[in-house]
């Protein structure tokens, strides 16, 4: 008893020690050197998701327009200044544009260090899910997104236009996904985010029952792309987005006979990891906890 008390007080003691550090020094992890794509337009990778001591968040696109810069996503908080360094070494031109793909706080951290006259776009429903996180509340709220869409959206024009599409739930009820048209070049945000099962957010309108469709919807309404900047990885191919697609579909389908068929959570997911296993480079670390959302929801319909 006496020793649980005397645990609880250093644990509270630690959480206001960090949290204290975190607001005023920058964070211990530094960002990934920034890295060409395309003629005018560059990604600060995320580091590795897997090792949460390198972690920075999410993938940042860096599109350089005649108009400024346009950022998509903006890390986990803290990461601001490090993001601009990054931009200064390739251009002098000012941040004029936040694109936020979705909600989570390693895509819209750092949006609250640029200037208030920064125009921050997303979809609707990323707006109002942003509105409901602490990090955004109060003063913060000037930094959630200014301009919101429903199905499409475009910004911009000739070789510095972005196409803004939305097919529906997915990771979240918000996802974009951004196209720079003349580069042929589609960032996915977290709707592709690595090779393993995707991470479901229900609690913020995500489907684990639609992903599937709607990578498919997104496979089928965005044309003439040969490049993909994923939410979490390395640039990859259409192909390789095409896979994710066929992957995700397996996995409902998976857990959906497991349902039809009156098996357990644990036995769906144990048939959902062999079956990951069999794609070629896929890791099997989150396919239990996207079982669980797939399955829940399959269950309630
Ligand atoms: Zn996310």
């Amino acid at each position: 008893m006496k020793r649980a008390l005397v645990l609880g007080v250093l644990v509270t003691v630690g959480a206001v020690t960090l949290r204290i550090a975190g607001a005023q020094t920058a964070p211990q992890a530094p960002l990934p050197a920034i890295q060409k794509v395309k003629d005018n337009l560059y990604v600060i990778m995320g580091s590795d998701a897997t090792d949460r001591s390198k972690f920075t968040g999410g993938n940042v696109g860096v599109f350089v327009t005649d108009a400024g810069v346009v950022l998509v996503d903006t890390k986990l908080a803290n990461y601001g200044q490090g993001i601009l360094d990054q931009v200064k070494t390739v251009t002098d031109k000012p941040v004029v544009t936040i694109i936020n793909t979705h909600t989570h706080g390693d895509h819209t951290g750092s949006n609250d260090f640029f200037p208030a006259a920064v125009d921050i776009v997303a979809h609707e429903n990323t707006k109002t899910n942003m509105a409901k996180m602490d990090a955004f509340k109060g003063d913060k709220a000037r930094f959630l997104p200014k301009r919101t869409y429903s199905d499409r959206l475009t910004l911009g024009a000739g070789k510095d236009r972005i196409d803004l599409y939305h097919f529906g739930a997915g990771h979240t009820s918000g996802d974009t996904f951004v196209v720079y048209t003349a580069l042929r070049t589609l960032q996915t945000g977290d709707m592709f985010a690595w090779y393993d099962a995707p991470f479901l957010d229900p609690a913020n309108g995500g489907s684990g029952v639609a992903f599937p469709n709607t990578l498919a919807k997104a496979i089928a309404g965005i044309k003439d792309i040969d490049t993909v900047i994923p939410g979490h990885s390395p640039v990859a191919q259409p192909a390789q987005l095409q896979e994710f697609q066929r992957y995700n579909a397996a996995l409902v389908a998976e857990v959906r006979g497991a349902v039809q068929a009156g098996k357990t959570v644990e036995e769906a997911t144990t048939a959902a990891t062999a079956m990951t296993a069999k794609f070629a480079g896929y890791k099997t670390d989150r396919v239990k906890a996207a079982v669980q959302v797939i399955f829940d929801e399959l269950k309630k319909q």
